[in-house]
């Protein structure tokens, strides 16, 4: 008896605890889930993913495959454990500049008015950025529901890829990365090989620039065709070059520009 009481009561506050704080609320083509604490704001971010998902048809020139849902965290320590749970890392602990991800089921994000307090680096009042990173995290959903591995985890080789092509049609490839990146160019600072280029701190100049370069050199289409390999060897061999070739033409096409 004394056991059941106990027990009861422990459990009470745990309960509690459990309720949903989600509101879910059905928009074209995804479902916004938001808490309290976002209520006001969240209008403003709606319009922002529906700007990035028109922004994103719009460069590959075709519809999301499927609806997806966008989950706005009130904190870094609900998204935390939103991502300790999807990607199977317990410990995990986020980088202070982490503030959103994105695949083919949904993109998860803190709120971006909670930035100034919760990021390193990103600032609410900087709206064209927040924008640009809402979108970049669109082209990881239009990405995943393109490739083999839905949710990035069987990627082998392809981050170069997969944040060079969000960099680069979210609008991330601006005056100032490519500036350093003819910089880093000039003083013979690029890395050797692809897999690290989405490293380091010109990594959105770099990947994003070999995207750029991919898309004028071999066009939109081929670009997006390569939306499905999860593997770089089969990327290489869909534009028929080698990892070598691709970086020497990249390293020419971005001098000359
Ligand atoms: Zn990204």
């Amino acid at each position: 008896m004394i056991k059941v009481s106990l027990t009861c009561l422990l459990l009470l506050p745990f309960t509690l605890l459990a309720t949903d704080p989600w509101i879910k609320e059905k928009r074209t083509g995804y479902t916004l889930a938001y808490t309290e604490a976002d209520k006001t704001e969240k209008d403003v971010y709606a319009a922002m993913v529906d700007n990035g998902i028109k922004t994103v048809q719009t460069f590959f020139g075709g519809k999301f495959k499927t609806e997806f849902e966008v989950w706005i965290y009130p904190n870094r320590l609900a998204i935390e454990a939103q991502w300790q749970k999807d990607w199977n890392l317990p410990d995990f602990k986020s980088e202070c500049w982490m503030v959103a991800s994105g695949v083919a089921t949904k993109l998860d994000l803190i709120a971006p008015k909670a930035w100034d307090k919760e990021s390193c680096e990103h600032k609410y009042a900087d709206k064209p950025k927040v924008q640009q990173l809402i979108t970049h995290e669109l082209v990881h959903v239009f990405h995943g529901q393109q490739n083999a591995s839905p949710d990035f985890s069987d990627v082998v080789g392809i981050d170069w890829l997969v944040e060079g092509l969000a960099t680069y049609a979210a609008g991330q490839l601006d005056e100032s990365r490519l500036a350093e990146l003819h910089k880093a160019i000039g003083a013979n600072a690029t890395p050797a090989t692809l897999d690290k280029f989405w490293t380091g701190k010109f990594k959105y100049g770099l990947s994003g620039s070999v995207a750029w370069f991919i898309d004028k050199r071999y066009g939109r289409a081929r670009l997006k065709q390569l939306l499905a390999y999860n593997k770089l060897d089969d990327v290489l061999q869909a534009l028929n070059t080698t990892e070598s070739d691709l970086l020497r033409d990249w390293k020419k096409f971005v001098l000359s520009n």
